[in-house]
């Protein structure tokens, strides 16, 4: 079968790969549909330290069953377009033993520790699979980034009492965007550098918006929030300014959440820590609960799933993709792949 593989940074080749075995307790999935993400951008320019090459990416899936094994319910059947929740548990370490998976110490996320979805057929165990009446293709391979965004959600507890303030209105932001207001009803201020990215924001159910480019973010943020600041802060760039502007702005007592990484260390006003009595949080991918409410948000069709969808690019230009993007980096918010 048909395979797209990383051979080293900024090297990618097709192969042909051998089918694989099924197991049983696995089910056989023909892929529809992969979503391209910033750590398979990483992975192509080489600065993810989690991988090795050569590696197949893809985990951002939507995908048909073509054959199930012994011992998968009978609801999983061929023919149905389900997606894959692309993350492994040991069941051992601190953060399985405390119910917390999404953060397991030794995870290895499809198409990054292990090989992925950008190839005609994997194999999975059936209760990585989830389904639903409602949703196409393009909805499904929006799920696993949407639902990174809602965990961080959840890590900050957003309630519709909160006024959360999101940096960044990429992937990860859009998600948390749509978690703290499709699904939470909290108020919800989007902050990017692009007035593009800001737009799809509002659709995705930001209330208001600001861009820090061309506006002075403090004072905006006071006028939005009788002076007092956001209730919940949710960083998704990764970049030191943001990393500090968080914990600056959020309001005495509020919550900061962490998804971005920044790239180098960070240095803190760490009065705000003690003064402010802030929850500092970090977020790392989402919980199979978390995958369940995004797939409810884009079961209502409040999300705007065409318009976050930047390109739509057949199997063989999954590399030229992938190039254009270094080259690009800010005019990109998802690229899928049809597989067929
Ligand atoms: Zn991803
Ligand atoms: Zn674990």
């Amino acid at each position: 079968m048909k395979t797209f593989l990383i051979e080293k940074p900024e090297a990618f080749s097709f192969g042909e790969t051998k089918m694989p075995e099924l197991n049983a307790g696995e089910v056989l999935l023909k892929i529809e549909r992969v979503g391209l993400c910033g750590g398979d951008l990483t992975m192509f320019r080489g600065l993810n330290p989690m991988v090795t090459y050569p590696r197949i990416p893809g985990h951002e899936i939507a995908a048909t069953i073509a054959e199930v094994s012994a011992g998968v319910p009978a609801h999983l059947q061929p023919g149905l377009l389900v997606t894959v929740v692309p993350y492994t548990t040991c069941g051992k370490c601190p953060s399985c033993r405390a119910k917390r998976p999404n953060a397991c110490q030794f995870n290895q996320t499809l198409g990054i520790q292990r090989d992925g979805a950008l190839t005609e057929f994997v194999a999975v165990p059936w209760q990585k699979i989830l389904w639903s009446p409602k949703l196409t293709a393009p909805d499904y391979a929006l799920v696993e980034p949407l639902s990174v965004g809602f965990h961080a959600v959840e890590r900050g507890r957003v309630t519709a009492a909160d006024t959360v303030a999101v940096f960044g209105a990429g992937m990860i932001g859009l998600g948390a965007i749509a978690g703290a207001a499709l699904r939470k009803k909290a108020r919800v201020i989007a902050i990017d550098l692009d007035d593009q990215k800001l737009a799809l924001a509002k659709k995705a159910g930001a209330a208001e918006v600001i861009n820090s480019k061309t506006e002075n973010l403090h004072e905006r943020l006071q006028q939005l929030t009788n002076g007092e600041g956001p209730s919940v802060v949710i960083e998704a760039v990764g970049a030191a300014e943001t990393f500090v502007a968080a914990v600056n702005e959020v309001c005495f007592t509020g919550r900061v959440v962490y998804i971005g990484y920044a790239k180098k260390p960070v240095a803190y006003e760490t009065k705000f820590f003690v003064m402010k009595e802030l929850d500092v949080l970090g977020s790392r991918n989402a919980l199979p609960e978390d995958f369940e409410n995004v797939i409810r948000v884009l079961e209502s069709g409040l999300y705007p799933v065409a318009e976050t969808v930047t390109r739509l690019v057949p199997f063989a230009q999954a590399g030229a993709a992938l190039q254009d993007w270094s080259a690009n980096p800010n005019t990109t918010t998802k690229i899928h792949v049809n597989l067929h």
